[in-house]
């Protein structure tokens, strides 16, 4: 007590948790953030022409947030096998279904011969949101290609549920059809680019 110094002015409170001492949710949200290590988080930038449940399915497969057969198991929601159904082999985690599984691979094999470059190898989600950057195309055909690649996680999963709860069969061929028209689709009508032809598109013609 001995530190404590009592004055006759009037009682007040005073916020401490900033510089300036005047209190606002920013300084509370700072302060409560302080402390928190963000160095080693991944920053998945979203692309502007996609819809947003496309970035949002991606944002969260790249977190490791989506109902997938092994996520479900290791929160105690599914106590069943966990063997992918798309190609049968292998665990069902959002890395195996986006990478590694045999249908994703000819997937983007088939993306890599459309868009013009090398074969893709992805051995993590990180690597398939980076493809674009390493490809050598120009900044035009690098936006485009980063979206192609969010709107294949998008056409996998959805192929992936229709497989397990409609068990609809869909091909590498017909999932990469989708992903060709929808993409075009999206890009035809939310992008600053509307003038590309769907001859164009199915060439990979963008510049
Ligand atoms: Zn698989």
């Amino acid at each position: 007590m001995e530190s404590v110094k009592l004055s006759v002015s009037k009682d007040r409170w005073e916020w401490r948790g900033g510089r300036d001492k005047v209190f606002s949710v920013g300084s509370v949200k700072n302060f409560l953030r302080s402390n928190v290590d963000y160095s080693n988080n991944y920053v998945f930038k979203w692309s502007k022409w996609v819809p947003k449940k496309v970035s949002i399915l991606v944002w969260r497969a790249q977190m490791g947030r989506i109902a997938t057969l092994d996520a479900l198991i290791k929160r105690n929601c599914f106590n069943g096998e966990n063997r992918c159904v798309m190609c049968g082999d292998g665990s069902e985690t959002a890395d195996h279904l986006f990478c590694s599984c045999e249908v994703a691979s000819e997937v983007w094999y088939r993306i890599s011969r459309w868009v013009h470059i090398g074969p893709i190898y992805a051995f993590s989600l990180n690597d398939l949101l980076e493809v674009h950057e390493f490809s050598g195309l120009g900044p035009k055909a690098k936006d485009i290609l980063k979206g192609i690649i969010m709107i294949s996680w998008w056409c996998i999963w959805r192929a992936r549920n229709e497989r397990r709860f409609s068990d609809k069969h869909k091909s590498a061929d017909s999932i990469v059809q989708d992903i060709k028209s929808l993409s075009y689709l999206w890009y035809s009508n939310r992008s600053n680019c509307r003038d590309v032809s769907w001859e164009n598109w199915v060439s990979f013609l963008v510049m």
